[in-house]
Parts: structure tokens; C-alpha cells; sequence
């Protein structure tokens, strides 16, 4: 194991050189990623590396690949697991021009897959387009959103998709239109066939900015009245089974605030846990598998993880 820690960190050593003063391109070696999860959870991750824009993102994705060396992507970490030990490989993050929103037409709007969907929603506001006002609260980017066709109130991303610009797992980049992505409840073909996001079109309605505002300011009351903004957690942790609601199921059998270290059941939205402070990765797994088996013992549903666990 340290061999291959030591050659993985050589080997974005050399790609760090290659892109020497390029502005944007960024490494850090055994970052802790607890500082990169909405969870505040994980251990350390070998390297992490910030591209600025897609032509670094496919050089430096090409080299990891020929070396055989494992990495993935990191939105803002609000829907993933990190297990304590932390990832063995590498994190490449996308920033700078895969950052940015453009509106290349009256009703569309392009963002980069690191793009976050705040700024989605405020570029979206500015410009008076209405659609997307649901998405405000959902603390990820819009390459996480569309792994696993995020939504809420009866809405997904996937509604709103022209087109995505991926690349795909030999390396090659192209345009997939939004009704071949495969988006269904909390998933989508970008996910199975490990795409990467490099920025999608969205189509939005032309609107008012007071009625855009109206709509954000409706959706953020109700997530303030229903989830624990503010603490630290992923999101819901279990999809919802067909046709219920896994926060009402885990409410019925009194698991609401059930506790395995500083891991926590949200005391207020039974499908979120909390970190309280100091929880670990196997705290907050202890009490899914908790959960998982106590539903399954009086409803005989297994709840499937809406987080992905790494
Ligand atoms: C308080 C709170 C509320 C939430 N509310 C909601 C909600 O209402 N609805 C909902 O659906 N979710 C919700 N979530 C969960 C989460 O925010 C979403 O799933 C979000 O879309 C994840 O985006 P991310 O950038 O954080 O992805 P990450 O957690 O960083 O990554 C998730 C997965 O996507 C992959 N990925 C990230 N970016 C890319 C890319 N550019 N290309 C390819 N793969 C990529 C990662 O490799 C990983 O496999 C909530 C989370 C929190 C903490």
C-alpha cells in the first residue's frame, strides 16, 4: 500500500509540473475529506486535484487513466459516505471555467458541471427564468444533481435538461440529449455508465423576477420548516419506497433521534442522520444498517441508500 501511495502521489507530482502556472490547476496531497462533505465525515484522500477547465480536466483524467490510477469526481460532497480510512486514489474537482454559467439562448441556460445549483438559482433570478426555483437548498453542483437526477417537491433536474456534455469512460467527450440520459427517480444511465459531467442545458420559461423570487422564497420556507438546515448531513439517507415515504415509515417505528455515537436520526426529518460534532463513517453506517433492519422486521421493505457510500 504505501508503494502504491508513494507512486500515486509521484505521478500527479509530474502532472502538477506539466501544468505549472496554469492558473486554476491545483493539488493537495492527503487532504482530509472530512473538509470536503456537507457530512463532515472522512478520512484522508491521497490527492486531490482542481482542473480550472475541460481541456485539463481530459488531460489530466487521460494520464490517471494510462498510469491506472483510480479517481473520481467531487461535487460538493452532500451525497456521499466517506469511510474513515478515507479514498485511496485520486479526487479530481472541477473549478474555474467548469464553474461558470452562460445563456447562450433566451430560455437556456449552460453551466459547468461544478457549477452549484444556488448558482444556478441566482443566475436563473437575475435573468427571470423560471423552472428551476426547486433546486434552491440542495447544497450539491449540477454534475452530482444529474448523477442521481436530484429533486424535491414533486420536481427533478432531469425535467429541465436539454442536453449534457460528458465524457465517457474511454475518454472521449460528446453531447448526450436529455431524454437519452435515462433520468429516472434518483438515478440516471450518466451514473451507471460512470460518465463525468462536464456541463449541461438547461430549458427554463421566461417569467417575472418577482414571481421567480416568490417561488424560491416558498421552497426554502418549506425545507426550513421540514428538514434540519444547518446541521451537518447528506440529504435523505434512504429512497423513498414505491408509493411512501421513508422518513414516515422510520417515524411510525420511533427511530426519530435514535443515536450511535455523534451519528444521530434527525430528531427532525427521520431520513436524514445529523453529525452532531464528531460522528465517524461507521457510526453513521451502524445506524443505517440499524434502521435498514428494524424497517425490514415490521414492513419487509429494504430501504435502498439514496447516499452513496465509497
Ligand atoms: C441539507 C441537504 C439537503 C438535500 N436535499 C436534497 C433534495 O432535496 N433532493 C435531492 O435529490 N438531494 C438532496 N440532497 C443531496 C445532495 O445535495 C444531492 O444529491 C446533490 O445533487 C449532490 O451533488 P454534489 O455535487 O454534492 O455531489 P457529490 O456528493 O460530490 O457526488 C455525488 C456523486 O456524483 C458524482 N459526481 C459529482 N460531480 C460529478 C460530475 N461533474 N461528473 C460525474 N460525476 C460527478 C460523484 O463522483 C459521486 O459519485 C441534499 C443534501 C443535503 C446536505
Amino acid at each position: 500500500m504505501e508503494d502504491r501511495h508513494v507512486f500515486v502521489c509521484e505521478s500527479v507530482k509530474t502532472l502538477e509540473n506539466r501544468f505549472l502556472g496554469i492558473d486554476g490547476f491545483q493539488v493537495t496531497y492527503n487532504s482530509l475529506l472530512r473538509n470536503f462533505t456537507t457530512w463532515k465525515i472522512g478520512g484522508p484522500v491521497w490527492a486531490m486535484i482542481w482542473v480550472p477547465d475541460i481541456t485539463s480536466f481530459m488531460i489530466t483524467t487521460a494520464a490517471l487513466d494510462e498510469t491506472g490510477i483510480p479517481w473520481r469526481i467531487l461535487g460538493k460532497g452532500s451525497n456521499v459516505l466517506f469511510p474513515d480510512t478515507g479514498y485511496q486514489g485520486v479526487i479530481v474537482r472541477l473549478a474555474g471555467e467548469c464553474a461558470l454559467v452562460r445563456r447562450p439562448k433566451t430560455t437556456l441556460l449552460e453551466a459547468g458541471g461544478g457549477t452549484t445549483l444556488a448558482r444556478v438559482v441566482s443566475v436563473s433570478l437575475q435573468e427571470s427564468l423560471s423552472g428551476g426555483e426547486f433546486l434552491v437548498g440542495i447544497p450539491g453542483t449540477v454534475g452530482g444533481a444529474l448523477m442521481v437526477n436530484a429533486g424535491c417537491f414533486g420536481r427533478e433536474i432531469g425535467d429541465l435538461v436539454e442536453s449534457v456534455l460528458v465524457r465517457d469512460r474511454k475518454g472521449k467527450i460528446h453531447w448526450l440529449e436529455g431524454e437519452h440520459a435515462g433520468f429516472c427517480y434518483r438515478n440516471s444511465f450518466l451514473r451507471d455508465g460512470r460518465f463525468s459531467v462536464m456541463k449541461a442545458r438547461f430549458r427554463f420559461t421566461a417569467s417575472s423576477a418577482d414571481r421567480v423570487r416568490e417561488r424560491i422564497r416558498k421552497f426554502n420556507r418549506i425545507r426550513k420548516l421540514t428538514q434540519p438546515v444547518g446541521e451537518h448531513s447528506a440529504g435523505c439517507v434512504f429512497k423513498n419506497p414505491e408509493k411512501e415515504f421513508a422518513a414516515k415509515i422510520i417515524d411510525s417505528l420511533g427511530l426519530k433521534g435514535l443515536r450511535s455515537g455523534d451519528a444521530q436520526v434527525s430528531p427532525k426529518h427521520s431520513n436524514f442522520i445529523i453529525n452532531r460534532g464528531t460522528a465517524t463513517a461507521r457510526q453513521v453506517q451502524f445506524l443505517m444498517e440499524w434502521v435498514r433492519s428494524e424497517v425490514y422486521r415490521s414492513r419487509k421493505l429494504l430501504l435502498e441508500n439514496e447516499i452513496e457510500v465509497w
